[in-house]
């Protein structure tokens, strides 16, 4: 088979490339989202794939970009994203995922990608040390980091390492239906998932109450629960705090979670994926309260830290914890850097085999922007929310559902006596997102519903916030 030649990849390349460019430069343009019917997309294709190559490659694509996948996107990098969290893919950061598809390495052992796997320790360790992570949970010091593809691989991942400190002959046996896993019903959901693909089943999910008045896990009873389960025979295998939850934004009290887990020999698994790399900054460092206590603290490059999908960062106490899980070497595996001992075969931190150069793409950002430039990204959208909050303060017509949690700001509209309207609450987010300006997403507090304002997109700027506070009070006020 021909594949493109060098020279006309290159040409190929730099078109496709400035697509990228230009696409990025008029997003704001765009609307966020012009809502496409389902089967848009597979009605605008021909039914059978080609089966002659097209005599232009480029036009091809770009007619497909603009054609097909355009106007049935929701434009996740559009500055008016302002839903779920946003999942901020600088540019500087597609830089290195290039690269990284160009090298076409496969770093499932160090032997089989040792830039890969270097680059991605030195990136672990440096990132611990600028996050304020101790240093036990570097190579260094004993523990190390990986680049997961996700949060909730991050999740599963740690469960098993918990599972097998817990009764190293899980690995023969498989689970004995008697492990349990504390979170709270804010706790995202995939967690419950890797519950259910270890095998554990839902009936192993023990959903902690909230300390009252907060959207927090309440440690005594926390505490109560384990006591209770331990006395029926069950096992606390795991504990899973959220810094940051996906819904409002909470941070789970990490230290006193972590004291009880640990009397319990439970793991303390720390879900950050959204919150935890504001750490950056030391004002908020205390994020971090206690996680020097737990075995797993995981966040995600992909939500908030300028990298394109996808770069989940987890990091162990016990660098030999996930390896000892997870490690299987057939003999064709097997080789000599392995047998020495003296490197990292990330094919034992994960679940596939294989694995991208990752690490490249992250040193791309943090190289192009410094982690001051990371910081300040982080600290003008803080900044953002702030002001958002403020406004919503001062107007009788709203109220905030919750004090805001970083860049996240969930806000409701009010009734004539000031209560949350839900049905208007509803409504205002509806009309928002069908002008298209901006994109909201909701969650449900207390049973109210409510509308979450996630600041993160990298093309964000203030004037963006504010159209979206003046679309706020116009629709709001039936405008
Ligand atoms: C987004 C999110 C996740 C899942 O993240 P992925 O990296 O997409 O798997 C997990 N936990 C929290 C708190 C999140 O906000």
């Amino acid at each position: 088979m021909a594949d493109l030649t060098p020279e006309e990849f290159r040409r190929l390349g730099h078109r496709l490339v400035d697509w990228v460019a230009d696409y990025r430069a008029g997003l704001g343009d765009l609307p966020v989202t012009a809502p496409p019917v389902p089967g848009q997309v597979r009605d605008a294709l021909p039914a059978a794939l080609p089966e002659d190559p097209a005599p232009d490659l480029g036009d091809a694509l770009v007619g497909l970009l603009d054609d097909v996948v355009v106007p049935a996107t929701l434009h996740w990098q559009h500055p008016g994203f302002f839903g779920y969290f946003p999942a901020n893919a600088s540019l500087a950061s597609l830089l290195g995922d290039i690269a990284s598809g160009g090298i076409g390495a496969q770093g499932m052992l160090w032997s089989t990608s040792p830039a890969g796997t270097e680059l991605e320790q030195v990136v672990l360790d440096g990132l611990a040390a600028a996050l304020g992570l101790g240093e036990e949970f570097t190579f260094a010091g004993g523990g190390g980091g990986s680049l997961q593809d996700s949060a909730s691989s991050g999740a599963l991942v740690a469960l098993l390492a918990a599972l097998h400190r817990l009764t190293p002959d899980w690995r023969a046996t498989g689970v004995s239906g008697r492990e349990r896993v504390y979170l709270s019903v804010d706790t995202h959901s995939s967690v419950a998932k890797a519950v259910r693909v270890a095998g554990l089943g839902e009936r192993a999910l023990r959903p902690v109450p909230f300390t009252p008045d907060t959207q927090t896990i309440d440690p005594a009873a926390l505490a109560e629960a384990m006591r209770v389960d331990v006395e029926a025979g069950l096992v606390p295998v795991m504990v899973c705090p959220t810094v940051g939850t996906t819904s409002t934004g909470a941070v789970d009290p990490v230290r006193a979670i972590a004291e009880v887990a640990v009397a319990h020999g439970a793991w303390v698994h720390v879900d950050a994926a959204w919150a935890g790399v504001a750490a950056l900054c030391p004002e908020h460092r205390d994020l971090l309260d206690g996680v020097e206590l737990v075995d797993s603290f995981c966040t995600d490059a992909h939500k908030w830290l300028m990298t394109a999908f996808d770069a989940s960062f987890l990091w162990v106490r016990d660098g030999d914890a996930l390896p000892a899980a997870l490690s299987i070497t057939p003999e064709y595996l097997r080789n000599a850097a392995t047998d020495s001992g003296q490197v990292v075969d990330y094919r034992d931190w994960q679940v596939p085999l294989g694995r991208r150069m990752r690490a490249l793409k992250l040193w791309s950002v943090i190289t192009g922007h410094g982690l001051s430039g990371l910081r300040d990204a982080i600290r003008e959208h803080v900044a953002l929310a702030g002001w958002l909050a403020d406004q919503v303060r001062d107007d009788a017509a709203f109220r905030l559902a919750t004090e805001p949690s970083l860049s996240l700001v969930c806000l409701q509209v009010t009734d004539a006596d000031g209560a949350p309207d839900d049905e208007a609450t509803r409504r205002l987010m509806a009309a928002v997102n069908a002008e298209g300006t901006s994109f909201l997403t909701h969650t449900v507090l207390d049973g109210r519903y409510v509308i979450r304002v996630a600041i993160g997109s990298v093309a964000t700027e203030r004037r963006h916030v504010e159209s979206l506070w003046a679309d706020l009070r116009r629709l709001r006020a039936g405008g």
